[in-house]
């Protein structure tokens, strides 16, 4: 499993500033901060090319 850095992918925020949730996705996983967890809901196409496959969040 690859490293991910501990920090929201969407604001970049880390631990330090902001609560973290972890995400796990196929092999990998990522970390949002809650002010961002919508995203993934209603606009998954902003996190392409920060999270590998995102695209495909609202598939199903
Ligand atoms: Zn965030």
């Amino acid at each position: 499993m690859e490293k991910v850095e501990k920090k929201c992918i969407v604001c970049e925020r880390n631990e330090d500033q902001i609560p973290l949730v972890k995400f796990d996705y196929k092999q990998t996983y990522f970390w949002i901060c809650p002010q961002h967890i919508p995203v993934i809901i209603h606009n998954p196409e902003q996190l392409e090319g920060k999270v590998s496959g995102a695209e495909n969040f609202e598939a199903g």
